[in-house]
């Protein structure tokens, strides 16, 4: 009996010994699982991530090369989520790329591999292409069409519908001994094509953008080098009112070591891909109030104000404010001195988001001038809701008014408009005395500037010629 009850009592034991054995089993298997989904799997949107996709490239790339067959790693970047996210808060903005990476999937076969590397950028394996390239290029076709019409309809977040388009860089991969970061690279010069291009399309890798990568990664390390090595410098061209050089505009040169002086049209957009416009605009700022500064000193230097103008990249960076205020503090600049020149482009194509800093920039005493007015199709109603204060009529209006009825006409307009509003106009681009006439007939008050006055000069030949000029006119400041 003794005997029985034992037996039964171990078997008990046992039985329990085993079922917890079990629990903590199936435990462990689920952690083991949870954290092997969360290395792999974007927490967003459950696609699959980097670390994940770039597994399977290896694999995909070694395939390829032993069945000699094409693939393909395409990029995939949304071209207007940016300002979606700026003007509807990240709430809806997760929500929205939720939604499409859903979509991206579906349009998907299940072998492919679709991953997102972060923000608004997804990446495509796509492997069995076959053997021919045009038969690959088609097919990738066939995938990126697909790709490009599933998220082309609205998509409805919060009872919005969000309109969104994509562009897509496509590198094809064969049998070549090829590198993982080159293909990657490959795929997002192709996007970054498919950007410059106008949006919207894929374009595929060809060895040309990759000329004209190594020209922009050797642009960019040179630039950042200019920077260490102070190779940059402010120019300044006098802005004219009533005969009087009133102000400056700043303009930005290069010297560099090999080339020698290179204009802003040769660097800056380089600088602005690479977001090193940053650093360099922050030394811009800082040199535009060293200047500043040193004119305090001059009785007659220190009623001139002084532009600098600001890229997009920049001004739309979140600590933008806290620089520049650091900045203006630092060298003890007084209101309404220093001048932002921002684009009218810049103005409409992130309007939502900058409202609040130009908003902010102005009260605490800098002016905003919008540069190349009537080149970005904005009414001027419209640019109401800014505190602009200066209003720069670009030069395309001023090239041909004295020929052209019609340039008279707007300029015109657009003076008086601006003027109600209280805005203050700069005509740019004045090259000589007939253009000068023509401005002189519409309004002989607003202030002018162009080679006609003077060309933009290093600083002290730019403050000799102030001096030189205010012997001529009279002293006292007018603006
Ligand atoms: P922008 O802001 O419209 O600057 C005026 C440009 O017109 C300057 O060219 C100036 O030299 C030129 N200009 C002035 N008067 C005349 C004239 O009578 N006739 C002609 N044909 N041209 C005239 P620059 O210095 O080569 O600058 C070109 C552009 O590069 C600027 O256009 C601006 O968008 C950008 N840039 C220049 N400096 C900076 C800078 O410091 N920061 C940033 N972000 N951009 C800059
Ligand atoms: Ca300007
Ligand atoms: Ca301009």
């Amino acid at each position: 009996m003794r005997e029985k009850i034992k037996k039964q009592l171990l078997h008990n034991l046992l039985l329990e010994v085993s079922k917890r054995y079990d629990y903590i089993m199936e435990q462990n298997a689920r952690i083991f699982e949870e954290t092997n989904y969360k290395a792999i799997h974007d927490e967003l949107t459950g696609l699959y991530n980097r670390f994940y996709f770039i597994e399977q490239l290896k694999k995909a790339l070694y395939l390829a090369q032993r069945h000699q067959r094409y693939g393909a790693v395409l990029f995939i970047d949304l071209d207007n989520f940016k300002v979606i996210n700026d003007t509807t808060g990240h709430k809806a903005g997760d929500a929205l790329l939720k939604m499409i990476a859903k979509k991206l999937k579906n349009a998907l076969r299940e072998e492919d591999v679709l991953a997102r590397f972060g923000g608004d950028e997804f990446v495509v394996l796509v492997e069995d292409l076959g053997e021919d390239e045009g038969q690959a290029v088609k097919l990738v076709r066939g995938v990126v069409d697909k790709l490009l019409s599933s998220i082309a309809y609205g998509h409805i977040v919060d009872q919005k519908v969000y309109q969104v388009t994509a562009s897509i860089g496509i590198a094809l991969f064969h049998h070549g001994e090829i590198e993982i970061d080159d293909i990657l690279r490959y795929a997002d010069s192709a996007m970054y094509e498919a950007k410059r291009k106008g949006k919207s399309q894929a374009v595929f890798f060809n060895p040309m953008i990759e000329e004209r990568l190594q020209r922009r990664l050797l642009m960019e390390t040179s630039i950042r080098q200019g920077i260490d090595e102070g190779e940059f410098f402010l120019v300044y061209q006098p802005q004219i009112k009533n005969g009087r050089i009133i102000g400056a505009e700043a303009l930005v040169r290069w010297n560099n070591a090999e080339r020698g002086v290179i204009p802003p049209s040769e660097f800056i957009a380089f600088a602005e891909e690479s977001r090193l416009i940053i650093v360099l605009g922050e030394w811009i700022l800082q040199e535009a109030c060293k200047t500043l500064k040193r004119w305090e000193k001059d009785p007659i230097l220190k009623n001139i104000k002084l532009s600098v103008n600001c890229s997009a990249i920049e001004v739309m960076e979140s600590d933008f404010e806290q620089k520049l205020m650091r900045i203006l503090t630092r060298y003890g600049i007084g209101r309404g001195k220093l001048c932002l020149e921002i684009t009218e482009s810049l103005l409409m194509s992130h309007h939502a988001s900058l409202a609040d800093v130009i908003h902010r920039l102005s009260e605490f005493g800098l002016k905003i001038a919008l540069d190349d007015f009537g080149t970005g199709y904005s009414s001027l109603a419209y640019l109401k809701s800014f505190p602009i204060n200066i209003l720069k009529i670009d030069r395309s209006f001023i090239e041909d008014i004295y020929l052209d009825r019609s340039d008279q006409t707007l300029v015109q307009a657009i003076v008086s408009v601006a003027e109600d509003f209280g805005m203050q106009v700069v005509a740019e681009g004045v090259e000589n005395k007939e253009q000068e006439q023509a401005i002189r007939a519409i309004a002989d008050h607003i202030v002018v500037q162009g080679f006609l006055y003077g060309k933009p000069l290093p600083l002290e030949a730019f403050e000799t010629a102030v001096k030189e000029r205010s012997a001529e006119y009279g002293k006292e400041g007018d603006a």
